[in-house]
């Protein structure tokens, strides 16, 4: 990263992201700052005020736009990313969007797996994030090539986007001999956290047992896949909460998704919430697929949908339970769309949640608390000593940023001002991805 020094001038910049104690003015329907940033050395230096002085050499005018801190991603699947073409779930369902993908497996050499999660990579950098946590499929027949191929990204990418990897495996799999081998390929690997997902059974508590133990000895954390459902009575949230409290695990604990929160009674809601705060979980919510995957009807039943599909982000918040919005799926069998673009994850959230209850504080499920919950709370902020890394957005309030889809943005890298652009289609169309679908 080039770290030549360079200020921002007049930037407007959201009140939540700055320093703790930062005396700025707060509108709420229009919560930002005009401020000036000094960068120096790869990392933020003063925040102030902006001054009335005139723009010096070095200086690069924001103009009063909008300057977020890069996008922190903290929960994706680059090993599915862009399949969909080749491997559609022509129902939209839960169940055929596993039973498509397993079938895609052959399909997904070292070489593909490269190629996919690498556009996948470009387009998020070039949407301005800087962090990228991505599961990946870890059943033993193929989690050695897919975790050494994410190892390979994370370095050829090192010093531009900083790639976590996370296993992903069927809960169960944690109460037999290939739960450790999954844990121990992935730590070679590199990974950040072990994860998995569950599902309700007699045995939940053994598994996370098991799960909080192998965690523990590899010094790791947690980040898993629970209650992606709309069945009140899915509680695995409730179960790795008390089984957190249970061996006071003392690493970070994120449980992503939560869908069946939100459909519980309102006393069972609190109390499960109560049991999250007291275990110190994070939650990460995933809008944009559960708006597409949840409450979808099977073949031939035509039902509008009745429910969003949401966590219940907004009583978390209220509780105090740091909650993050990430994107999940992009263009596989669980969810058709999608680029990498935390900013729309982010503008999606808005409204999906009515995140817009408290705008000011909005902003942080995609960048501060996003940070934070996977380990690197030095990025998300605007602030002495962050990275300094930078957005401008094409928009100088709120309403704006938040009305026009696409925004077109800056980058700031260092001392270096660049629009990156999005890898063309005409990639994956070359090289087969977009021609093909799997037999039915
Ligand atoms: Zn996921």
């Amino acid at each position: 990263m080039n770290s030549a020094p360079l200020t921002v001038r007049q930037a407007r910049v959201p009140v939540a992201l700055l320093p703790p104690g930062f005396a700025a003015p707060l509108d709420p329907d229009d919560p930002a700052a005009l401020c000036d940033i000094a960068l120096r050395d790869g990392k933020i230096g003063l925040v102030s005020l902006a001054a009335a002085t005139p723009l010096a050499p070095g200086e690069f005018d924001a103009a009063g736009r909008l300057v977020f801190p890069a996008f922190v991603e903290a929960h994706t699947h680059l090993d599915k990313a862009h399949t969909w073409c080749r491997a559609p779930n022509r129902t939209g369902t839960f169940m055929d969007a596993l039973t498509t993908l397993a079938r895609d497996k052959p399909h997904q050499t070292p070489a593909d797996l490269r190629l996919r999660a690498d556009f996948a990579l470009r387009s998020a950098w070039a949407h301005g994030t800087r962090v990228v946590r991505t599961h990946v499929d870890s059943d033993l027949a193929a989690a050695e090539h897919r975790h050494a191929v994410m190892a390979e990204l994370r370095a050829a990418w090192s010093g531009r986007i900083a790639l976590q990897t996370v296993s992903l495996c069927n809960g169960a799999d944690y109460t037999t001999p290939a739960g450790e081998k999954i844990s121990d390929l992935a730590v070679r690997h590199g990974a950040s956290a072990l994860g998995g997902f569950l599902q309700m059974s007699a045995g939940l508590p053994h598994q996370l047992d098991r799960l909080v133990a192998i965690a523990r000895e590899r010094r790791l954390g947690l980040d898993l896949h629970v209650d992606e459902n709309g069945d009140a009575q899915s509680e695995c949230l409730r179960a790795v909460a008390e089984a957190v409290l249970r061996h006071a695990f003392p690493f970070p604990v994120v449980c992503g998704h939560c869908c069946s929160l939100a459909l519980q009674s309102p006393a069972r809601q609190r109390e499960t919430i109560g049991l999250v705060k007291a275990a110190r979980l994070g939650i990460i919510s995933l809008p944009l697929c559960n708006l597409y995957l949840q409450d979808r009807r099977a073949a031939g039943d035509s039902r509008a949908p009745q429910w969003r599909g949401l966590a219940p982000i907004l009583d978390l918040l209220a509780a105090g339970v740091p909650v993050a919005c990430a994107g999940d799926n992009v263009r596989d069998a669980f969810y058709p769309y999608g680029d990498l673009d935390a900013l729309e994850v982010y503008t999606q959230s808005v409204r999906l949640a009515h995140l817009d209850a408290d705008l000011a504080t909005s902003v942080r499920v995609v960048t501060s608390t996003a940070a934070d919950l996977v380990g690197r709370p030095e990025f998300g902020r605007i602030a002495p000593g962050a990275p300094a890394r930078l957005v401008v957005l094409a928009a100088r309030s709120f309403s704006e940023l938040l009305s026009r889809p696409g925004m077109s943005r800056l980058c700031i890298d260092g001392g270096e001002i660049h629009s990156p652009t999005a890898p063309s289609y005409d990639e994956l169309r070359a090289a087969g991805l977009m021609t093909y679908p799997l037999p039915r």
